[in-house]
């Protein structure tokens, strides 16, 4: 919309045939100024309606600026006070429903007072007079006005230099001022300014600020432009001469020497190369590439990237060794100085070492220690690295999904690294490390790659001495890197690494090993850590044993140091500010006091026996845990539901489970068809945990018989044993952990599966020995523990069997020769 100069006369003479009163239309982002003849497009339909009753009449409007442009129906008080009278030269109605016209801006008016709001806005109007001739003042002001503007029409490539011609034609300064206005890019509240400026001297000042801060910003830009462009070409011109330089070289035959001139750093890399003991190979490639850093210009990106490799390359320990030793005395020695109990484990981890010592060979299989979290499995590894002399270092695989992350990207990849067992080695800066691979049971793959199978490289000794990886390029040796893994849990681990391993167990700590483990080992750890001697603070057994309890939860014993640890930060806060004097002895109290309220309760989760609620055990990666089952009827047709975020197996398990008790019905009292009459509703709470697995079945059923028979569950016992369709009890895994976890419960009888008995008989020593155990071949046995008391079969059955009253127990029945304690 570029504004035209009218030629002619100056219309507003013709004021007398003009009403006071018009219709007023507001632009939203646009001024237009006297004298400028300027295409618009109106689209508001009120604007619209304006324009038709005024090409009927009179075909004069004011215009006027919006002061916010956002306001979609401004009113009264959203418009400017100072529009444009102007005559519509020409209207089209387009097909989009809106309408161009073409306007004269005629003269300033200012609007005295609105007369209608609807349909669209009137008002009556003055005429701005505006004082014609030429004062010296604004002479001057237009000399430099017009010199600004030539500078302004120069640096700015949008406007025609033709311009400045139509300007110099023009003689009154006023009409000058709103002509070199209406071709500037502006604000428009700027341009509303100089619409509202009545005096030319007042226009032509604002005008001459406007220009020369315009002016400015144009010149800055400029001189911007000009330095990239001048930058640009100095690289270019760099490059080229070098490689114009080289060219004659490669003619001549020969190499000159100087560019290190430029590039300090070549001389660094050079001095490195000599001192670095590097195998030749590496050597080679480190020159090559020092080579190819020479003829490049520095700041190109590639020189970069040639940097950061020779920065690795030289870095890395190729050859360099701690002393190291096998010496089973001496892992003997310091296993025990470091941990409490896991004879076990202990004495594998000595075995293992002392074939090592026969053989000299490390690497033919890898220890991989698996167990719940906290229980110590990193402490092992990094007193075995002490064992050794070597030093220590842990990289978690958890989550790792991608080869390259093993392995590294290759250098053409932008930011390329090495992957994470080479980055590790050289934190580590030593060749012979003992290297953690924590988590493998947590390794992921997927489409770009499987990293399982890097990991077999690193880990196998046949490949593991010319380990490559993607980023070096040359072959790394890893073959005298003691590698030991660890692991939550055995099954996800993938199955050509588990081939590799030797699996040792480690499982979660009873009350008294955690006991024990806090007083010889967390506790003086601890102290140690927050700089507190064992003459000031002592911790009682009863606060021990009450964060073991009432804020933990757990099979290992990191919440516990960690309880621990806060304890100690508190006291040490308190001696430092001198509020404590004497040697703290923390009981249950100050537990209290510095942990805040016990987080778990500890002891039976129900009050009293539940009908439909029976306490399961199950097995996670984090150790053991007990999970209630809720079993509700409700009158209905049958329809049966399981909730709780159930596995598909734990599904088939409950499903199993029902089979079982319909078969029974007969005998276990119930009512024959109640699963025509009941629906049946299964929850496993606690749904957020995702569970799975086969053992929960004889749970479910005796759920299930207490909510069909409404009698109550004993809230002492909990089970564990998978179920068949005619009610075997078949064996399940993960027994310590799960017994465990019933003990940290509060509940000491357990029903488990017959055949799991001999497992049982190994470990029993490691149990608290207040668990009672009652084994179990048949389901009917679970409900004779399990239920108060067992349900009267209903009548047809009543003829069959012996009429017996089966009477109510306070305890559970021992069942002859297979009560296990
Ligand atoms: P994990 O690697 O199995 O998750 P950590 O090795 O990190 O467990 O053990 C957590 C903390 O508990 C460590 O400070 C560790 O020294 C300590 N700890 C675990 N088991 C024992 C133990 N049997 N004797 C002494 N300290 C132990």
């Amino acid at each position: 919309m570029t504004p035209e100069q009218k030629p002619d006369k100056d219309k507003a003479e013709k004021l007398s045939e003009w009403k006071e009163e018009l219709p007023v239309i507001p632009l939203r982002n646009m001024v237009v100024f006297p004298q400028m003849i300027v295409p618009l497009f109106i689209g508001r339909s009120k604007s619209i309606k304006a324009l038709e009753d005024t090409m009927e009449k009179e075909k004069m409007v004011v215009f006027v600026t919006q002061k916010s442009e956002e306001i979609e129906e401004p009113t009264a008080k959203d418009i400017s006070s100072i529009g444009t009278l102007s005559e519509i030269v020409q209207l089209l109605s387009l097909p989009d429903g809106t309408t161009k016209i073409l306007v004269e801006g005629i003269s300033r008016v200012k609007i005295e007072k609105i007369t209608q709001d609807a349909p669209y806005f009137r008002a009556k109007i003055n005429r701005i007079e505006e004082p014609e001739g030429m004062t010296i003042e604004a002479e001057t002001l237009v000399r430099n006005v017009i010199k600004n503007f030539e500078k302004y029409v120069k640096l700015n490539k949008r406007i025609p230099p033709e311009t400045l011609m139509s300007i110099i034609n023009v003689d009154q300064p006023g009409r000058l001022a709103d002509l070199i206005a209406s071709y500037l890019t502006l604000k428009v509240d700027e341009k509303q300014a100089i619409l509202e400026s009545v005096s030319a001297e007042k226009r032509l000042k604002k005008l001459l600020e406007i220009l020369d801060k315009e002016v400015e910003i144009l010149e800055v830009e400029k001189k911007l432009q000009g330095k990239v462009r001048k930058q640009i070409e100095k690289v270019q011109k760099e490059y080229y001469l070098k490689e114009k330089l080289r060219a004659i070289q490669e003619e001549l035959g020969e190499e000159t020497e100087g560019e290190d001139e430029d590039q300090p750093e070549l001389g660094e890399y050079k001095k490195k190369l000599e001192t670095a003991k590097l195998p030749p190979e590496v050597k080679e490639i480190c020159v090559k590439e020092l080579d190819r850093l020479k003829k490049m210009p520095s700041m190109v990106a590639e020189a970069t990237v040639i940097r950061t490799y020779l920065d690795w390359l030289l870095e890395l320990p190729w050859k360099k060794k701690t002393k190291s030793k096998f010496d089973i005395n001496e892992v003997r020695k310091i296993l025990n100085e470091d941990h409490y109990g896991l004879e076990k484990v202990k004495e594998r981890i000595v075995e293992y070492f002392a074939v090592l010592q026969l053989t000299g060979k490390i690497g033919s299989t890898i220890l991989c220690l698996v167990g719940p979290p906290g229980v110590g499995k990193t402490s092992i590894a990094s007193s075995i690295a002490r064992a050794m002399g070597r030093k220590f270092i842990r990289v978690s695989l958890g989550g790792v999904r991608d080869e390259a992350e093993i392995r590294g990207h290759r250098r053409t990849y932008v930011g390329a690294m090495p992957g994470r067992v080479i980055q590790s080695i050289h934190k580590v800066g030593v060749g012979n490390p003992v290297f953690l691979l924590d988590e493998i049971d947590k390794l992921g793959a997927d489409f770009r790659g499987d990293p399982a199978s890097a990991l077999l490289e690193v880990l196998d000794p046949e490949q593991n001495k010319e380990f490559s990886d993607h980023y070096l390029e040359v072959p790394f040796d890893l073959s005298d890197v003691f590698f030991i893994t660890t692991a939550n849990q055995q099954d996800p681990i993938p199955r050509p690494l588990r081939d590799r391993m030797e699996i040792i167990e480690m499982s979660g700590y009873t009350e008294q090993e955690k006991l024990e483990i806090s007083k010889g080992y967390l506790i003086n750890k601890e102290l140690e850590k927050h700089g507190l001697k064992k003459d000031q603070v002592e911790f009682l057994d009863e606060s021990i044993q009450f964060m073991i309890r009432e804020y933990t939860r757990e099979a290992g014993v990191r919440s516990l140091e960690r309880s621990i640890a806060t304890v100690l930060r508190k006291i040490a806060t308190e001696i430092v500010s001198g509020d404590k004097k004497e040697k703290v002895k923390v009981n249950k109290a100050l537990t209290e006091k510095y942990l805040g309220a016990p987080k778990y309760h500890f002891g039976l989760a129900e009050e009293t026996d539940v009908i439909g609620v029976a306490t399961g055990l199950a097995w996670t990666e984090v150790g053991g845990d007990t999970i209630p089952v809720e079993v509700t009827t409700m009158k209905g047709r049958g329809t049966l539901t399981i909730t709780g975020q159930l596995g598909d197996v734990m599904q088939e398990s409950a499903k199993a489970a029902m089979s079982y008790v319909r078969s029974k019905a007969d005998e276990l009292g119930l009512d024959e068809g109640f699963y025509r009459k009941y629906d049946i509703h299964i929850h496993v709470p606690e749904g957020a945990t995702p569970k799975d697995g086969p053992s929960a079945g004889i749970t479910i059923a005796t759920a299930l018989t207490s909510a069909l028979s409404g009698i109550p569950i004993r809230r002492d016992v909990a089970m564990t044993g998978e179920i068949t369709l005619r009610g075997k009890v078949l064996p399940i895994g993960g027994i310590k952990e799960k017994f465990l976890a019933a003990h940290r419960a509060g509940i000491r009888n357990i029903i488990y599966p017959f055949e799991n008995k001999k497992d049982l008989e190994e470990i029993r020593k490691e149990l608290p020995s207040d668990l009672k155990f009652y084994p179990v071949k048949e389901m009917d046995e679970v409900l004779k523990v399990a239920l108060v008391k067992m349900p009267a079969a209903s009548k047809s059955k009543e003829k069959k069997t012996e009429e017996k009253e089966t009477p109510q127990r306070k305890s559970p029945p021992s069942i002859e020769g297979q009560m296990f304690t």
